[in-house]
């Protein structure tokens, strides 16, 4: 920096020498004494010139017209010591500039310095001097002041030159120039600057934030150093990335974003295979934060309800607890028990049974029933299951054929075939000779309740009941009757005669003759045949031999009698083997008159011949 100087002669008696921002030398016009002259500087706002450094005596010299008084400086002897005046400093020994021989104190109270300006030998030098002797005031004034370095710095006087000293930020021959640091930008995210000037100054704050799905990476504030740097490097925003997801089992994930690093707001869909269910949420996004907006869902293998059957048994392909798609499960029941629905159901990828579960129904017997009979069942159920006993009985004339009781196997099957009630039959009547037998019903077989009633032929009289009835214990009430031949009372031995009958018989029976003879000379009184009549009667009073008053005619009457008896019993008997001829003829016709058994257990009267 080069001072421009110029010389400037005013008629207030001094002249300035003045540079433009660099020391101001002023020098009074009249000679003064060193006090004066330090007033007379005082008075003009400056202070006798002190020299910085050795050139500026020499640049003194050669600016400086020539005075034969030469010129005082602001070095003067206090306390025994060369002090500067305008600083109150000691001169240090390395500044000294005096002339040759000098400061010799020649005289008492040299105690004040003035430079030799073009004297010719030691110019530029210093001279001690008496302070009463009379010189030029050379004055100086810095050309610094409060606004030299923009108050940004601190300005260092200088021959020739002044130079400002910048405080940290500022730069600039007069620190002017303020230090900016590079703009500050970030990529989705802002700044905030302590000064929101477009220029970020030295000692400004920035802060960076983050848009959304973003996170900063780096400080978060930075500060403008005085270097016009940066504290540190200037922070980025990176996109949230959520934590890799984990490789599903059994399933799939698809995600919206498919670059490696997931970002923020990237969705991802999970799906699962066949056989497998999602358990959790089906989609996750990133977050804002880095964080999935739910947990990693997981594929659970799909199970189908727990299969059971009540009396009986479940027998999967896969033991373990829970049956997943695919397994078969076979169902068998219990004995007594019958699979009702599918045996075999296979768990779907769907968690559902292929077919609804089967399940195990109680065996039934067919009802039991029986006809004019009850049942009675151990169990009252309608339906008969395995193990029921039912026991049979029969009402009333009725008798049961088969087992009473019958019990219900495990295969639905009653042990035996059901038993039936037969209604009760009476024995079979025997043939009743001499009679006939008529019943209520007619059937073969007699059932109880049914009367059989007896009749005898004539001549024939019936012991025993006439009717019997078939009772409910298959009993008649009373042993079957018969017919027995009515007899007629016993003949008296008729006196004086006798009596000779068809039937010798010892009962003389229904159809009986007795024909009574007299002995000689006694004449029969009476019916000379009595028959024994079916009413057990003879058909007269009996005869009796009286003493005869002409026995030839009897006799006579009698082989009359005889002879005609004897011819008439010829006669029937050839009668009767004609009729006998004639039948063979004809084939044993039966004859109205003459009819057999026709019907078992009903009679026909028995003709008989008299
Ligand atoms: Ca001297």
């Amino acid at each position: 920096m080069t001072c421009l100087w110029f010389l400037s002669l005013l008629a207030y008696g001094l002249t300035i020498l003045e540079g433009v921002n660099c020391w101001i030398y002023i020098y009074s016009n009249t000679n003064k004494t060193y006090d004066d002259a330090e007033k007379w500087c005082h008075n003009h706002n400056a202070k006798l010139v002190a020299i910085q450094n050795k050139s500026i005596n020499g640049y003194l010299n050669e600016t400086l017209p020539h005075n034969p008084g030469y010129y005082w400086i602001g070095i003067r002897k206090i306390n025994d010591k060369w002090t500067w005046v305008a600083t109150n400093e000691t001169l240090k020994q390395e500044d000294e500039n005096w002339a040759t021989g000098e400061p010799n104190g020649k005289e008492k109270n040299e105690d004040c310095v003035e430079i030799y300006v073009k004297r010719g030998k030691d110019d530029g030098k210093w001279n001690d001097e008496k302070c009463d002797n009379k010189k030029v005031a050379l004055c100086y004034r810095a050309s610094c002041n409060g606004s030299t370095c923009s108050g940004n710095g601190q300005c260092n006087e200088g021959f020739n030159n002044y130079t400002c000293e910048c405080n940290p930020g500022f730069y600039g021959r007069n620190c002017e120039l303020a230090v900016t640091c590079p703009a500050p930008s970030i990529a989705n995210g802002s700044v905030a600057c302590s000064d929101p000037s477009a220029n970020v100054t030295w000692g400004n704050n920035c802060t960076f934030t983050c848009e959304e799905g973003f996170v900063l990476e780096g400080p978060d504030t930075l500060q403008c150093e005085s270097s016009g740097n940066w504290t540190k490097e200037q922070p980025s925003c990176e996109a949230v990335t959520c934590s890799a997801l984990t490789p599903i089992a059994n399933g799939s994930v698809t995600c919206s974003n498919p670059s490696v690093n997931v970002t923020w707001g990237t969705n991802c869909t999970f799906t699962c295979e066949e056989g497998f269910i999602l358990k959790g949420q089906d989609t996750l996004q990133c977050g804002s934060s880095g964080n999935w907006t739910e947990e990693q869902p997981s594929c659970e293998a799909v199970t189908c309800p727990a299969p059971s059957i009540a009396h009986g048994s479940v027998n999967c392909s896969d033991p373990s607890v829970n049956v997943t798609w695919g397994t078969n499960c076979t169902f068998t029941c219990e004995e007594g028990f019958v699979l009702e629905g599918q045996d075999t159901l296979q768990c779907g990828s769907s968690g559902n049974w292929s077919e609804e579960q089967p399940s195990c129904e109680a065996v039934t017997c067919p009802a039991p029933s029986i006809a004019h009979g009850s049942v009675n069942c151990s169990d009252p159920s309608v339906n008969v299951i395995w193990g029921t006993n039912c026991t049979f009985t029969c009402e009333e004339g009725f008798v049961l054929e088969g087992p009473d009781t019958l019990q219900c196997e495990s295969s639905g099957n009653w042990t035996k075939e059901q038993p039936s009630c037969k209604a009760v039959t009476c024995p079979a009547l025997t043939p009743i000779a001499n009679g006939s037998v008529t019943c209520s019903h007619p059937s073969a077989n007699v059932t109880w309740g049914n009367n059989c009633t007896f009749t005898c032929e004539e001549g024939f009289v019936l012991k025993g009941p006439d009717t019997l009835h078939c009772e409910s214990s298959g009993n008649w009430t009373e042993e079957q009757p018969s017919c027995k031949a009515v007899t007629c009372p016993a003949l008296t031995p008729i006196a004086n005669g006798s009596v000779n009958c068809s039937d010798p018989s010892a009962n003389v029976t229904w159809g009986t003759n007795c024909t009574f003879t007299c002995e000689e000379g006694f004449v029969l009184k009476g019916q000379d045949t009595l028959q024994c009549e079916s009413s057990g009667n003879w058909t007269k009073e009996q005869p009796s031999c009286k003493a005869s008053e002409r026995p030839d005619v009897n006799y006579v009457y009698v082989g009359i009698a005889a002879i005609s008896a004897s011819v008439l019993t010829t006669a029937a008997f050839f009668l009767w083997l004609a009729r006998r001829l004639r039948k063979k003829a004809k084939k044993f016709t039966p004859s109205s008159s003459c009819q057999s058994l026709t019907t078992e257990g009903s009679f026909q009267h028995v003709g008989r011949t008299v």
